[in-house]
């Protein structure tokens, strides 16, 4: 009896287990085409809305084809911003966790010596930003030799103005002979040129319907004069009562100036923008997936592949310049086949861009007159006392993944010449463990973390109490985290 739907792909059974443990039961439609496509190493063009899935889409056939004895990286994929590459590389590594599947993000604003590290240990899988892809190659810290797959996630952004001579310069630099892949909600009929220029003979698979806007989402819109929109704003909240909302705003400054008056207004409330410490983005995105704040302010830093579980709520505090923008902004709820609500304010001079967004949109936005406050008061009482309650923390994706998969802590790496194959050797003399037991190891300078599956952790801590490892007595331990 068939009691995965991702059985018809034929995947390795440490691959369909991650996938189960996840949640994944069926595959979406995007899935369902794509996978055999890459399975069969054909370069594609994927057009599929917001929250269809797409990353699973190609990290699943990759995690499956990918050849794990080997050093070098054998995937590149490239994403516009450093919060998506580090969302990636966790999607990743959940489904490829069972196989052992490697995978590092490189992106700027961290310890570059870090990442090299990372890169000279096994790694199959890299997920990177432009610029720091571009500067690990011009410092030879990154060998992209044996690369046979390159995906470009939010590829028409990728391809656009900012990036697409960095990307340009990254592509020349890969394997001719290799498997080339473009996802995207929007993608424009003119990147062809270049897709033509840079990839074997694709398939378009165009998973959109009429619509390019994601059907679980109802979205609208309310004319505010903008020394109105504050006001209005808070009275919208009050009347929603979200469990988790995103407001956009166009610049880094309107972000900092809305954040701070929804906190004098004692709302549960962070923000995100380009002008903050790459430290405190990561945090903030990671603490806002958890559930521990309700409202996150941004700007279109956030608008591209970021999924969140619960956005009940967007709201465009200004409408955005740029019509692609929109589609991505609201694709933000509604993920996995949730529903939502994406509210633009539209101030009475900016019609212009609206119709710009509909015509690109193919259907019209509905204008809304007036907020309905008929019972506002209790609505804003309702709405504070839930802001002062303790967050429900969202529970995490891979929580049962995770009960799968038991990290040790080694008290011995790098300095003390321990190499992964030594950790392999002792671990796999143990009576009762064999290679199948043992997950991905990381060797860092002074210690070394290894996975432990199929619950045999209390067995290896206690065998290593009399064991050695190159010659070296270790201590070893569950790990923090
Ligand atoms: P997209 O890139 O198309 O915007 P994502 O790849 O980020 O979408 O996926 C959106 C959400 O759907 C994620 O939370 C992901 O874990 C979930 N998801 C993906 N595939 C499936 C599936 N087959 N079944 C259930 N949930 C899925
Ligand atoms: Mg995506």
């Amino acid at each position: 009896m068939k009691t995965n739907n991702f059985e018809q792909f034929n995947l390795k059974k440490e691959i369909l287990s991650s996938i189960e443990k996840l949640g994944y039961k069926t595959p979406t439609e995007v899935q369902e085409k794509v996978i055999p496509l890459v399975l069969k190493n054909k370069d594609v063009i994927v057009k599929s809305k917001t929250g269809s899935g797409k990353t699973a889409a190609f990290a699943i056939p990759l995690c499956e084809k990918i050849e794990l004895l080997s050093n070098n990286p054998k995937a590149l994929i490239l994403t516009p911003t450093r919060e998506l590459c580090v969302q990636v590389k966790e999607d990743i590594t959940n489904i490829g966790r069972l196989n052992r599947i490697r995978c590092a993000a490189i992106f700027g604003k961290q310890p570059f010596k870090a990442q090299v590290d990372e890169l000279k240990q096994r790694v199959h899988i890299v997920v990177g930003t432009p610029g720091r892809t571009l500067d690990h190659i011009n410092r030879g810290t990154i060998n992209l030799e044996e690369i046979k797959y390159l995906v470009i996630d939010e590829a028409d952004e990728m391809l656009n103005m900012g990036f697409i001579e960095e990307v340009e310069e990254i592509i020349n630099k890969l394997p001719k002979d290799r498997t080339t892949m473009l996802f995207s909600a929007t993608i424009p009929e003119e990147i062809e040129y270049l897709c033509n220029k840079h990839m074997n003979a694709y398939e378009k698979v165009d998973v959109n319907t009429e619509a390019v806007t994601n059907e679980n989402i109802s979205d609208a819109c309310y004319i505010v004069e903008e020394k109105n929109k504050y006001t209005f704003l808070r009275d919208l909240t009050y009347v929603s009562n979200p469990e988790s909302c995103i407001i956009f705003c166009n610049t880094r400054e309107k972000v900092e100036l809305v954040t701070s008056r929804l906190r004098a207004n004692k709302y549960s409330v962070n923000c995100l923008h380009g002008g903050m410490q790459q430290n405190d983005r990561l945090n903030v995105i990671k603490s806002f997936k958890r559930g521990e704040f309700s409202f996150l302010v941004a700007t279109d830093v956030l608008a591209r592949g970021i999924d969140v579980e619960k956005v009940s709520l967007i709201v465009s505090y200004n409408i955005p310049l740029e019509k692609e923008s929109y589609v991505h902004r609201i694709g933000r709820a509604g993920r996995s086949g949730e529903k939502g609500k994406a509210i633009t304010l539209v101030t009475p001079y900016e019609d212009k861009f609206l119709k710009e967004i509909e015509q690109y949109i193919g259907r019209k936005i509905e204008i809304l007159q007036e907020l309905d406050k008929t019972n506002i008061e209790k609505a804003k009482e309702a709405f504070h006392k839930k802001q002062l309650e303790v967050p429900k923390i969202k529970k995490d994706k891979a929580f049962e993944l995770n009960k799968e998969v038991c990290k040790l802590y080694i008290s011995a790496g790098k300095k003390k010449k321990i190499r992964a194959i030594d950790i392999v050797g002792t671990i796999s003399s143990i009576e009762g463990i064999n290679g199948e037991d043992i997950g991905i190891i990381d060797i860092q300078d002074n210690f070394s973390y290894v996975d432990i599956l199929n619950k045999k952790e209390k067995l290896v801590v206690e065998a290593l109490k009399n064991k050695t490892i190159k010659g070296k007595k270790v201590r070893c331990e569950k790990a923090e985290k």
